[in-house]
């Protein structure tokens, strides 16, 4: 069994159907067997791409041959083709946001255990190097205890002119990017939480959500700001994190940043009041470049190929699945918890 290649059948290739071509390519035990898409020219772009291109589901479904199916089509049928794989012996990789609602994720996780074949979501941004530099950040204690983080995306494009912005197909960005913030907050603290507020941003007359906005509160006293935009001409900061010793900002996906903390050899020096518009104030004058250390940014490391090596090691028994279906479940209660709290424009305090 040591050193098997499992065939890979990729199901849906658009964007992202494609990618998970290009992720197979670098791993060694895994290789593609072929490709079904329902659009012709999809099929016809994957024959171009030197796939095998299967004539249905049931063809791939019914292929012995094929051990791992991945499931890269809109968000409303993952839910029916993964139980359908399942059922018919595969093993599932399946794109994010898993379903669009938390009780579809159990019923394949149901299937999944009666099949005693594995289901892993693709929640491939916990290896984005910015989160991995966060999370050192965090574990290392660098600006001491983080008591906020701020953690965002924006664009100016609006939503892609496609299923996302259609409610039957679960579009919207909560449901579309929310579900990678989210999933990556939810890895920085073991503490549970508390309260959740939200808005969600409809300004380009979609029937989904544009963007939201939302507030965590955790029970061990963090809290967190998640944002997600498509209508913003100039952007935030990816991470914004504050700490009891410092303050971390990462701008953007080229990683420029730094940390900029207090210096523990030099006692604290008083701020002079600075003229600020029409006024003086010593509140918000910069701390003195004495008493503060500017540190770069320490990087982690790219691992992107992580996530198949993981698959095949959890197919084997060898390890525990790094996404597991537990964890991608509480995202989707959050999810729905942020719909819930933007809807009734309320806070909901609830233990998750
Ligand atoms: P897309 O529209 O580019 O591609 C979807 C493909 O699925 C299309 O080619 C479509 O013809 C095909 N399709 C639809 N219904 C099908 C069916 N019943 N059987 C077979 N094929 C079918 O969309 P995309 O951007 O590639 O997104 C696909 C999935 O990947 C979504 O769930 C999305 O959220 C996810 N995604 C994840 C990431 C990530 O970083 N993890 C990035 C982009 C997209």
């Amino acid at each position: 069994e040591n050193g098997q290649t499992y065939n890979l059948a990729i199901i849906g290739f658009g964007g992202m159907g494609s990618y998970h071509g290009e992720l197979i390519d670098e791993v060694e035990r895994i290789r593609v067997t072929g490709v079904y898409d329902l659009v012709d020219y999809r099929m016809q772009l994957a024959e171009t791409r030197g796939y095998k291109t299967y004539e249905s589901l049931n063809a791939v479904l019914s292929d012995e041959t094929v051990d791992i199916v991945v499931i890269a089509t809109p968000n409303d049928i993952h839910k029916e083709l993964s139980i359908q794989a399942l059922r018919a012996g595969k093993h599932v990789v399946c794109e994010k946001p898993v379903t669009i609602n938390s009780s579809d994720l159990l019923d394949i996780m149901k299937v999944s255990e009666e099949e005693g074949r594995i289901f892993m979501v693709h929640q491939n941004r916990r290896w984005d190097e910015d989160f991995l530099i966060i999370k050192d950040i965090f574990e290392k204690r660098k600006v001491g205890e983080v008591f906020h983080l701020e953690s965002r995306v924006q664009g100016a494009n609006g939503i892609p002119g496609d299923w996302r912005q259609l409610k039957a197909y679960g579009g919207g960005m909560l449901l579309d990017w929310g579900v990678h913030l989210l999933d990556q907050l939810l890895l920085l603290t073991d503490s549970k939480i508390e309260s959740v507020a939200a808005s969600l941003s409809s300004i380009l007359g979609t029937e989904v959500d544009d963007g939201f906005t939302s507030h965590i509160r955790f029970k061990n006293g963090l809290t967190a700001l998640i944002e997600v935009g498509t209508t913003n001409y100039i952007k935030l900061p990816r991470w914004y994190v504050k700490g009891l010793e410092g303050t971390v900002v990462i701008v953007d996906w080229d990683l420029s940043g730094e940390i900029v903390k207090n210096n523990p050899d030099v006692s604290k020096i008083e701020p002079v009041p600075i003229q600020a518009g029409r006024g003086l104030t010593k509140t918000m004058a910069p701390p003195s470049e004495e008493s503060t250390l500017r540190l770069p940014l320490d990087r982690v490391g790219d691992s992107g190929q992580d996530f198949y090596s993981n698959v095949v090691a959890v197919i084997e028994g060898v390890t525990e699945p790094a996404v597991k279906n537990e964890e991608v479940y509480r995202v989707l209660v959050l999810i729905e918890t942020i719909f819930e709290a933007a809807e009734t424009n309320s806070v909901i305090h609830k233990e998750l």
